[in-house]
């Protein structure tokens, strides 16, 4: 693996030249923004092997193409096993970063269009396994951070691809060379933009024969020429440029997403998966979805570890541990986070073999997984509200804390327990204040609704794959029905 450090992909993110847009200005120097470096210590996460001692098993897998040791963020599963163990390595990282770690999408992208792509080769005599194969190696053997991108603008959503009043609303294929493709349109809320070398597009939804240039998907650099990147606001955001860390609740570590611009951008045919295949576009949406909506059953509860962790703390040091309703509502956000996390693990170990040999979670349970990931941090997050106090949005700046005509003040009078520090009480709060109603609170929250899909999607293929048929037949069996 040529990037093998944190310190080595932070170098490397250096070398790309592209066109960034943040707060209405070009970035030059992405990676020592200060509103984007939180969300690149997160990503530079999953380059680090860490001190826990299931780390290395964790993030680490052997390639089934080289054999080599990769990053299992670059992985193609092989078995239940190497399913679960994404899940389990989801909630590591969760729990070291209390955010989006923003590198399972390239992972997820991988593995549905791994199992597409041949199949697609097998109906349509294309070539593409192949060469997602060739580019998969590369990607293995340098170690990239790839952002899987699939959500597009969507303009009128009544309105299909082609019938939308701008035709570049979808991502589509604008000119077919004999060298490649250029495409034109946008991927919105991408996670990870800025801090991905590669892209990895893929349709939005299942495309029809009169939209077949909007069934295409290919991978480029992310400083091709022609893509632009405009990074989306997130609450209380501009805090990291204020020069206090304790008022940013989480300073190390964030998130990130981005619109992503494809401007009449060239693709070389050896970096496209599908043009026009428009009847494979809408298997690659399914099992994206499913692989990320198994994900949350992984990455949420990690964070859900650490918000357990802070009501914990937050009862501690003001003196509430030991009331009966606190300790209730801690195990009810234990119970609620550990739920999630049985929905993550049983859909992947009821996984099953594609015809590619890349296995594929169980559908159904992972849209369950995600459809409660839809509420639970909710809960989870209203619970910690509830214990930590209204001092979570009505505390005082660091400034404050700095100024020495107050700062004794507020030692005094916003102490909790007497053997605590002020400040220790503040840091948990702060913290608390980022997860639930700040920058963190995006990641936690909002993402938990919209990411992998919204949760009316879920509910459509809850439905789907129910079987309500077989169980009317238990019923009419039990009753002597007909
Ligand atoms: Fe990974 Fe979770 Fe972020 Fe998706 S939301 S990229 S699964 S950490
Ligand atoms: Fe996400």
């Amino acid at each position: 693996m040529k990037i093998d450090s944190p310190e080595a992909y932070v170098e490397s993110l250096r070398a790309l030249e592209r066109r960034i847009y943040l707060l209405g200005e070009r970035v030059e120097n992405p990676v020592d923004h200060p509103m984007i470096r939180p969300s690149m210590n997160a990503m530079a996460e999953t380059y680090n092997r860490g001190d826990e001692p299931e780390a290395e098993e964790l993030l680490f897998a052997s390639s089934h193409l080289t054999g080599g040791r990769i990053s299992r963020f670059t992985h193609i599963h092989q078995n239940p096993d190497d399913l679960v163990k994404k899940v389990l390595m989801q909630r590591l990282l969760g729990r070291r970063t209390a955010t989006c770690f923003q590198r399972c999408v390239g992972m997820d992208g991988f593995n549905a269009l791994y199992s597409v792509t041949y199949e697609c080769d097998q109906e349509h005599g294309t070539e593409y396994h192949e060469r997602l194969k060739e580019y998969l190696r590369f990607v293995q053997e340098e170690n990239l951070v790839v952002d899987g991108a699939m959500t597009d603008v969507k303009g009128d959503r009544g309105l299909r691809p082609a019938e939308q009043h701008d035709p570049d609303l979808f991502v589509h294929v604008v000119e077919r060379r004999a060298d490649g493709i250029v495409v034109r349109g946008a991927k919105a809320h991408q996670t990870g933009a800025l801090n991905s070398h590669h892209i990895l597009v893929m349709p939005t939804t299942a495309m029809r024969k009169e939209e077949a240039d909007y069934a295409v998907s290919f991978a480029v650099p992310a400083d091709a020429e022609g893509i632009t990147f405009v990074l989306g606001r997130q609450p209380s955001d501009t805090r990291k440029l204020e020069g206090s860390p304790l008022d940013v609740g989480n300073p190390k570590y964030g998130s990130q997403e981005a619109l992503i611009i494809f401007d009449d951008v060239f693709v070389p045919w050896e970096r496209v998966f599908m043009c026009g295949e428009y009847d494979q576009s809408g298997k690659v949406v399914e099992r994206f979805a499913a692989y990320h909506r198994q994900s949350y059953g992984g990455c949420k509860v990690g964070v859900g570890d650490v918000l357990v962790g802070a009501a914990q703390l937050a009862a501690l040091y003001q003196g509430v541990e030991g009331a009966s309703h606190v300790r209730d509502k801690i195990t009810e956000m234990i119970h609620l986070n550990e739920t999630l996390f049985s929905c993550g693990i049983a859909c992947s170990a009821r996984g099953v073999p594609t015809p590619s040999g890349c296995y594929l979670v169980d559908v159904l349970l992972a849209n369950v997984c995600k459809q409660n990931v839809t509420r639970f941090p909710f809960e989870i997050a209203r619970l910690l509200q509830d214990i930590a106090g209204g001092l979570v949005v009505t505390m005082p700046s660091q400034k404050d804390f700095e100024n020495p005509e107050i700062a004794p003040y507020l030692e005094k009078y916003l102490r909790g327990s007497a053997d605590i520090p002020t400040m220790d009480r503040i840091k948990v709060l702060k913290f608390i204040e980022n997860m639930t109603v700040g920058c963190g609170a995006a990641a936690y929250l909002t993402e938990s609704i919209h990411g992998a899909g919204s949760p009316q999607a879920q509910r459509i293929m809850i439905r789907r794959l129910a079987d309500l048929e077989d169980k009317v037949r238990l019923v009419k069996r039990l009753v002597d029905l007909d």
